[in-house]
C-alpha cells in the first residue's frame, strides 16, 4: 500500500486522502455494502482499500487514462484481487452496465459529477448509496482566492452539483467535511 501511495505522490495522482478513505471503508462495513461501482480508478488505490474490507465485496471500476489503468491492473494483481475488482479502461460515458450496485463511488472529472450521477443512478440497488469525493476541491470551493478562469468554472460546477444533490427529491444527501469533502446520497 505504501508503494502505491508513494507512486501517487511522485506522479501527482490524486488518490483519496487518509481520513477520506477511512470514512469510506467504515461506511462500507457499517452498511454491509457488497457491490461497488467506482468511476475513476486512477491506479487502484481506493478500489483495493474497499475490496480489502471483506472477501465478498466485488468492485467494477472505470478509468479512461491508459497509463493509470495499466498501473491499476498491476497493483490489483499484486494484491490478488483481480477476481474481485473488474477494471474497465474507457471513458465512463461510453460504458453501459446492466449490473446493480449497493454503492456508486464518483471520484472522476469533478465538473462532470451531475452527468455521472444521472448516467449511473439507474444502476443503483434499492436502498443504495452514491458517494462523491472532492466536494471541497482542495479547499477552493470555499475560498475567495484568485483563480484562473478554468478553475473558477470547475468550482462553479462543484457548487452546482451540491445544489443538485440538495434539491434532488429522490435522494437524501449528507455532506461531510472529511478528507477533501464527501457527500453520501441515499436513495429514498
Ligand atoms: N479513486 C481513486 C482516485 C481517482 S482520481 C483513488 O482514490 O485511489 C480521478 C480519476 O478519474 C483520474 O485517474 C481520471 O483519469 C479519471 N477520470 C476522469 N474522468 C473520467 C471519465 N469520464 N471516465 C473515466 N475515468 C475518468
Ligand atoms: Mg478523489
Amino acid at each position: 500500500m505504501l508503494e502505491i501511495e508513494e507512486y501517487a505522490k511522485k506522479y501527482n495522482i490524486p488518490i483519496m486522502q487518509k481520513d477520506g478513505i477511512e470514512f469510506l471503508i467504515n461506511f462500507i462495513k457499517k452498511n454491509n455494502i457488497k457491490n461497488i461501482l467506482e468511476i475513476g480508478t486512477a491506479i487502484g488505490y481506493s478500489a483495493i482499500k474497499m475490496a480489502n474490507v471483506s472477501d465478498d465485496i466485488n468492485i467494477t471500476s472505470i478509468e479512461r487514462d491508459e497509463i493509470r489503468y495499466k498501473e491499476a491492473v498491476k497493483n490489483i494483481n499484486k494484491f490478488n484481487l483481480n477476481n474481485r475488482i473488474k477494471l474497465i479502461n474507457d471513458d465512463a460515458f461510453n460504458v453501459e452496465l446492466n449490473d446493480k450496485f449497493d454503492l456508486i463511488f464518483i471520484d472522476a472529472a469533478k465538473a462532470q459529477n451531475i452527468k455521472f450521477f444521472l448516467k449511473f443512478s439507474g444502476n443503483l440497488n434499492i436502498n443504495g448509496f452514491i458517494i462523491t469525493d472532492n466536494l471541497n476541491f482542495h479547499g477552493l470551493v470555499n475560498s475567495d482566492e484568485k483563480m484562473s478562469r478554468n478553475l473558477r468554472q470547475l468550482v462553479r460546477k462543484i457548487k452546482d452539483y451540491v445544489e443538485f444533490l440538495k434539491n434532488n427529491k429522490n435522494y437524501e444527501t449528507i455532506f461531510y467535511d472529511i478528507g477533501d469533502g464527501i457527500s453520501v446520497s441515499k436513495k429514498i
